[in-house]
């Protein structure tokens, strides 16, 4: 075979934390995978993004042995809080659920983690690829095609796993007759901010204000995330610094005098807010993991979350594949991560429309939303359902296939 062929089981498209997980997972079964990834290992490594570790997520990276760091530094949280009417109400995750939990610790941290669980482990990750091609989707031996350090290079395989984000080439390499696409785009956007501080409290703030949502986050005990509901087109030359500690001071205020912290910010940004769904999420021999199938808006906390629990499922269905020659879990794998997406959406969808005010609303929707909060707060049944979603449905929903 020519030096520029590499010929593996399963092809990753994606070095994110699906294409990631997904390669450690297939090793542990014994299955060969190459991942290529457009970016540098340096820029994956460094990405901010999502934060909040469903339960399921963490024991799952611990079973893939991705977890030892993350057991050292993340921040297991037992509770969030509700903040609306200028009082802050503890929603106690840990009681509701019979003892799950969150855990805080960054999306890059845990991209680190895999890479070198990955390298460790003789895995093969190139890194700032281009050009990168589909062929052969509804044959038997799929093939990536793509530039690599200035060679043209191709990995032959038996399946590809598009796990390249929702700006990736793998979703629109499936012929669009084949796809329906459900999406719904939110009147308004996040301005986030990473902040030198340390965070103003232990738990997760999530407040309703008359002025819009924001979230108390944070990345570890000296590192605040902080976030404002803002105005999708936002221009951030708009917000210096002290417009932006004002309005927070302002969101975050309580009758019991909260306090919020401050320090210098290291990162700025606006993160557009939607909720996107592809369907079927496979095609011949690739199958769609993550962002590249779907999105949630970030107020639940799930966009990793759901990636991971995408890549669980395919690789236990390319187990199976292997081990019995049955391509049965392979058939059913978009119907099967497709009940948990749909109820992530659900909530993710909730949360975000319990929190947010859009422009044009009227004081009656935001009467009502503070009754349902209230009922959220007080109501041991609402408080649950919250507690079971937020730190994460059971991988396996009952009626599911082993
Ligand atoms: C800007 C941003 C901010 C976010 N903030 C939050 C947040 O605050 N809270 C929250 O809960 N969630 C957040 N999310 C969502 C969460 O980070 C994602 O759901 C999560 O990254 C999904 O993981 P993934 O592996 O599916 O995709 P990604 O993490 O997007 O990984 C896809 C990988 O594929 C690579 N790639 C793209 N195209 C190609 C190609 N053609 N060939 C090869 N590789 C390619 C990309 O460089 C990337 O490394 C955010 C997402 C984004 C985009």
């Amino acid at each position: 075979m020519a030096a520029n062929i590499i010929r593996t089981q399963v092809g990753i498209v994606g070095a994110g934390p699906a294409g990631l997980l997904l390669s450690q997972l297939l090793h542990l079964e014994g299955i060969e995978s190459v991942v290529v990834e457009t970016q540098t290992r340096k820029h994956v490594e460094e990405r901010n993004r999502a934060g909040v570790l469903e339960q399921g997520t963490v024991d799952l990276l611990k079973a893939a042995g991705a977890g030892d760091r993350m057991r050292r530094e993340g921040l297991v949280h037992h509770g969030i809080e509700l903040l609306f009417n200028r009082r802050a109400h503890r929603i106690d995750l840990h009681e509701l659920t019979g003892g799950r939990a969150i855990t805080v610790y960054a999306q890059h941290e845990v991209v680190k983690d895999l890479i070198r669980v990955r390298i460790d482990a003789g895995g093969q990750i190139l890194f700032e690829v281009g050009d990168v091609c589909l062929t052969g989707l509804d044959s038997g031996a799929p093939s990536i095609l793509f530039q690599h350090a200035g060679d043209a290079r191709e990995v032959v395989c038996d399946y590809i796993a598009g796990c390249d984000g929702f700006r990736g080439i793998s979703r629109p390499s499936i012929p669009a007759c084949v796809l329906r696409f459900y999406e719904h785009v939110y009147p308004f956007a996040w301005l986030g901010i990473l902040a030198e501080a340390e965070p103003a409290s232990q738990e997760l703030i999530y407040a309703n204000h008359e002025s819009g949502f924001a979230l108390l986050s944070m990345r570890s005990p000296s590192v605040s995330r902080l976030y404002l509901q803002c105005r999708p087109e936002e221009d951030l030359s708009l917000w210096p610094d002290e417009r932006i500690w004002e309005e927070l001071r302002r969101r975050f205020t309580t009758d019991e005098g909260f306090h919020l912290n401050e320090g210098p910010l290291v990162q700025k940004s606006v993160t557009a807010m939607r909720s996107f769904v592809t369907e079927p999420m496979q095609y011949g021999r690739l199958y769609l993991a993550g962002d590249a199938a779907h999105i949630v808006p970030p107020t639940g906390a799930k966009g990793m979350n759901l990636a991971v629990a995408d890549v669980r499922i395919l690789a236990r269905a390319l187990a199976w594949r292997y081990r019995t020659g049955s391509s049965d879990l392979l058939a059913s794998y978009s119907d099967t991560c497709l009940r948990r997406v749909w109820r992530t959406q659900h909530f993710s969808w909730w949360m975000t429309s319990l929190l947010h005010r859009a422009a044009g609303d009227d004081e009656f929707s935001y009467r009502r939303q503070l009754a349902e909060l209230d009922q959220v707060t007080t109501s041991r049944a609402a408080a649950a359902t919250l507690a079971e979603n937020y730190t994460g449905l059971p991988f396996d929903f009952p009626g599911e296939q082993p």
